[in-house]
């Protein structure tokens, strides 16, 4: 008996000892990493599996994705959605409501416009608008016609947690996914307290596990209209790109829940994003131009 506890232990060890496996892959517009401690490396091919099968629903970059195929018909009449498209649209509208719009996934005709370097018009604004999104009984209706969803703030956080899960069910449980800003971190790497993560440029550090932390309104993908550099996350009130260069790090549960939250207290500011984040479980790391040291 002692000898079978012995030995299953001494199991146990091994297996949580597994070796480090890391990969990477081109998903969702991005570098998908994946970093996990297992007897094998089989578990990253079903997470970037899963990741890109997420992509393929979530996607507004895709014509064929389940995303668009929602925009094309759902305002019609509602449309019925895959579970993983209705879990990521009611945390989004969710925040929206929080939020007073801040955090707004109907953004699309403004983004599509911005991603072509232009700037929106009074009828591309129009269309926009997270109340003309509406959520029943697992079907998507959309008020107006012309409407285009933009999942582009919250989707990879989603994909990161979903990767997570995958990793779970086939034994790696010490893992680390990394989907460009937005990390999800699963058990800590053997003899560790958690993961270490670099935030930005700043040369900090946090140590997380089974937790998630995204980042939002770098620089790295801001546009230039004559001159002005404009972020790629869109004020809903006036359609236009954040030009304050506010730089949000969100710690959270979930992915689900970081990277919005990121997404939207770079558009609400700090002072409202500490007020959102006071009523739940979560940390907020703002850096400005003017003060790049990290706050807690
Ligand atoms: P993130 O990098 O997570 O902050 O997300 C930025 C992306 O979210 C942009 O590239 C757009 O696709 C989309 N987006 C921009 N502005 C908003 C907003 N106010 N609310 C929700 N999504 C947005
Ligand atoms: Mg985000």
């Amino acid at each position: 008996m002692v000898l079978k506890r012995i030995l299953s232990a001494a199991l146990f060890v091994c297996v949580a000892r597994g070796e480090r496996w890391e990969s990477a892959e081109p998903h969702m517009g991005t570098l998908v990493r994946i970093t996990i401690y297992a007897e094998e490396a089989s578990p990253l091919s079903a997470a970037f599996a899963r990741i890109r099968d997420l992509d393929q629903k979530l996607s507004d970059y895709k014509p064929d994705s389940e995303l668009n195929q929602v925009c094309r018909t759902a305002h019609d009449r509602p449309v019925s959605v895959s579970d993983d498209l209705w879990r990521v649209l009611s945390a989004a509208q969710k925040l929206a409501a929080e939020t007073g719009g801040a955090f707004d996934v109907t953004l699309g005709p403004v983004t599509h416009l911005w991603r072509k370097g232009r700037l929106p018009d009074r009828e591309t604004l129009e269309r926009c608008g997270w109340r003309n999104l509406v959520l029943k009984d697992h079907t998507v209706f959309l008020k107006q016609s012309g409407m285009q969803l933009d999942l582009g703030g919250i989707a990879k956080g989603y994909a990161a947690d979903e990767a997570l899960v995958t990793l779970r069910a086939h034994g790696a449980r010490q893992s680390l996914i990394a989907v460009s800003g937005d990390i999800v971190a699963g058990d800590a790497p053997p003899g560790k307290k958690g993961w270490t993560i670099g935030i930005g440029e700043t040369g900090q550090q946090l140590v997380l596990r089974n937790a998630a932390v995204s980042t939002s309104g770098d620089s790295e993908q801001s546009f230039q209209i004559a001159g002005v550099p404009y972020s790629h996350i869109i004020d809903p009130r006036t359609g236009l790109g954040l030009t304050g260069g506010l730089t949000v790090t969100v710690i959270a549960h979930r992915g689900l829940d970081a990277d919005p939250l990121a997404t939207a207290i770079s558009v609400l500011g700090e002072a409202r994003g500490r007020v959102l984040l006071s009523k739940r479980f979560q940390k907020l790391i703002v850096r400005t131009p003017q003060n790049r040291r990290l706050q807690n």
